[in-house]
């Protein structure tokens, strides 16, 4: 048996080997979309800071006015004494805003999956996901012990086909998608789905963490496609749109006192801080008050495509597919040098042969910053 120290070296070697090894870069964030690296000032695409809230001053006030008042921590789980005032708050006020009876928050997005999938089908039940999924919800459905049947991207007929064929042998079944898939930045045909879902009698779970706050007046993609009505469970995120940091699930009230009592993510894992929980709050306020500004990353999104000539963009994240990883990271280096932060995505987070520059735009962005980029891309011969 080779030493801890030697196993690690020698995975981290074939990891290398593959062009796949990630080395973190320390970036500070400044004003608006700028970003510092490495002593350099850089506009920065790759941020998830849709409605440009994380820098906002009611939103950095109300967090500091939460530790005044709570403290930094939470102090315990939720079902112990971690259950602060301003959780009730948010979590009514996000089943409101997406009509759903009920919401839970749970530590991130990431446990909000892991621990709702496994909440709702075990051991006899089956899982259809999109193949393209995060990987929190492909880690959930693992965790979940059922079967796992992936279907082919958006394709409405492959889950047809693979409801037709599998839905009978199984007790209860889910149909779990994207509402805007995180890496290609197209969206789910949710009505479609969900409607098939409902027709073979399997529940419909959307995690929207990409639509939240940029489609649909900021409701989310199932809002902007009339879907809203069938996502029996919607997953979301307080740390992209809401400039926070947390996640959560809105779904009926029983469904809700369900994961309250069995989603080991939220159980067994400590509330979150409550400065996060103002943070979110007030940004989801300032979001309601300001609906257009959750407009503004699209249309920077379709600015942009429109500039390069590309099929105009459906969310606020437009992929430029390069190819290979070393591609990706060339193409990243050559806008770096014109001064953009655009960080490639290799594989495994995206299919072999598809590393891409993941472009995303948020309420920060000018229209002269959105030219500017396609200036560059298009100089540099990014794609072609
Ligand atoms: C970011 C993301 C998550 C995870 O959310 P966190 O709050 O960052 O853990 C889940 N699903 C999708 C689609 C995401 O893009």
């Amino acid at each position: 048996m080779p030493s801890l120290d030697t196993f690690a070296e020698e995975k981290l070697a074939r990891i290398a080997a593959q062009g796949r090894l990630r080395e973190p870069v320390v970036t500070r964030a400044l004003e608006r979309a700028w970003a510092m690296r490495a002593g350099r000032s850089l506009l920065s695409f790759s941020g998830n800071d849709y409605l440009a809230l994380r820098d906002h001053a009611e939103v950095r006030a109300a967090a500091t006015a939460a530790i005044d008042e709570h403290g930094t921590g939470a102090g315990a789980a939720y079902l112990v004494t971690g259950n602060h005032p301003l959780y009730v708050e948010l979590e009514s006020e996000l089943a409101t805003f997406t009509e759903a009876a009920a919401a839970l928050i749970f530590g991130s997005g990431y446990l909000a999956s892991i621990g709702t999938i496994p909440a709702l089908v075990g051991s006899g039940d089956l899982i259809l996901i999109d193949e393209r999924m995060h990987a929190c919800s492909m880690t959930g459905a693992r965790l979940a012990g059922c079967t796992v049947e992936l279907f082919r991207h958006n394709d409405v007929g492959d889950l047809k086909r693979k409801l037709q064929l599998h839905r009978a042998s199984f007790r209860n079944a889910i149909v779990i998608t994207e509402g805007v898939f995180s890496m290609d930045g197209d969206l789910a045909p949710l009505p479609a789905l969900g409607t098939l879902a409902h027709e073979f009698e399997a529940w419909f779970m959307v995690d929207d963490a990409h639509g939240f706050g940029t489609l649909g007046d900021g409701r989310g993609a199932a809002f902007a496609s009339g879907a809203e009505a069938s996502v029996d469970v919607l997953v979301g995120t307080l740390s992209k749109a809401l400039a926070s940091y947390g996640g959560y699930v809105c779904a009926s009230a029983s469904v809700i006192a369900l994961l309250r009592n069995r989603a080991r993510s939220f159980i067994y894992s400590t509330a979150l801080p409550p400065a996060s929980v103002a943070a979110a709050l007030t940004a989801l306020r300032i979001l309601k008050r300001e609906p257009a500004r959750a407009a503004l990353p699209l249309a920077s999104a379709r600015a942009f495509t429109h500039a390069l000539g590309l099929s105009p963009a459906t969310s606020a994240i437009v992929p430029l597919i390069v190819g290979t990883s070393d591609n990706a990271m060339r193409a990243a280096a050559d806008l770096e040098r014109d001064g953009f932060l655009v960080v490639p995505i290799r594989p495994p987070t995206v299919p072999e042969g598809s590393a891409r520059l993941r472009v995303s735009f948020s309420a920060a962005h000018t229209s002269d910053d959105v030219a500017r980029l396609a200036r560059s891309v298009r100089a540099r011969s990014i794609f072609a």
